[in-house]
């Protein structure tokens, strides 16, 4: 009952499609949809986060390399709590993964989401430093909400930084968020760390982040949650045919 969806991810100054987050859906026949938000957290509570997380991997991993993707430049991010960061097991368990699907490392990028929830960070930093040796890239998701959010970002070795759509949705409206972004689009510029706007829903935020020179984003306006092979149709439009601004 478990699957996943993808959604692309683009570069914002060219308006191309670099690669797609995978996020899991849970259709349940009696209950319908079952937000992640909810089966995640029920995942965790009965120490079923491995089993959520080891089927994330193989299902994204393979739908890629069963896909024209497998032999494009498209880089798939997948999700992994904060939380699963105190022993070396998910190392292990990705670096399984990418062998088995034969997926090449530096075409992933796992976003870490929940840093805020990470008891030792010195361990966290080990074990990620572990994931990055494996060849692939490293994310921290929803960035700037929750608890001490820049002190894991301090810690830990992340290559890119994905801004929570609290700010990004607020960008028309308010002059606090609009700076709030312009100044992480700067730290990640400082640090090499690639910036990745979350929650783009409409083309009035899009010109903003463009104008503000975020490099990447991801939203309702661009694409949303689909299936791979709609994000291949995706692609072949707006990367294929190179079809310009104008519509998502
Ligand atoms: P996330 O990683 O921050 O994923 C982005 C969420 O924002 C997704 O919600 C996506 O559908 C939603 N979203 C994307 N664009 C827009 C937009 O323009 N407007 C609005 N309002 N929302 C947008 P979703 O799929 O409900 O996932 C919620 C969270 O559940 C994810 O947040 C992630 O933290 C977690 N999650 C999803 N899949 C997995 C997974 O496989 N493993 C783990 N550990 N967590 C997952
Ligand atoms: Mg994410
Ligand atoms: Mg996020």
């Amino acid at each position: 009952e478990i699957y996943l969806v993808y959604q692309p991810q683009f570069e914002l100054k060219t308006r191309r499609m670099f690669g797609a987050e995978a996020l899991a859906r849970w259709d349940d026949p009696q209950r319908g949809q079952i937000p992640p938000s909810y089966f995640i957290e029920q995942c965790e509570q009965v120490g079923r986060m491995h089993a959520l997380t080891k089927k994330v991997f193989a299902d994204g991993l393979a739908a890629v390399a069963h896909s024209p993707f497998a032999r494009l430049e498209f880089n798939l991010s997948m999700n992994v709590s904060a939380t699963m960061l105190g022993d070396f097991e998910i190392v292990r368990l990705l670096s399984e993964s990418l062998a088995t699907a034969g997926i090449s490392p530096d075409k992933v990028t796992i976003e870490m989401t929940e840093t805020a929830r990470i008891e030792d960070l010195q361990l966290a930093a080990i074990v990620m430093s572990e994931m990055k040796q494996l060849g692939v890239r490293l994310s921290a998701d929803d960035f700037g909400v929750g608890a001490a959010s820049f002190e894991p970002f301090l810690q830990l070795p992340f290559d890119e930084l994905k801004i929570d759509r609290l700010f990004v949705s607020r960008l028309e409206s308010d002059r606090k968020a609009r700076k709030i972004v312009e100044h992480l689009v700067t730290l990640g510029r400082d640090l090499d760390i690639l910036v990745l706007a979350e929650g783009v829903e409409d083309e009035g935020t899009f010109e903003i982040l463009r104008s503000l020179g975020c490099p990447a984003a991801q939203g309702y306006q661009l694409g949303r949650p689909m299936p791979l092979e709609d994000v291949y149709s995706l692609w072949t439009d707006v990367n294929v045919e190179k079809r310009s601004a104008g519509g998502a």
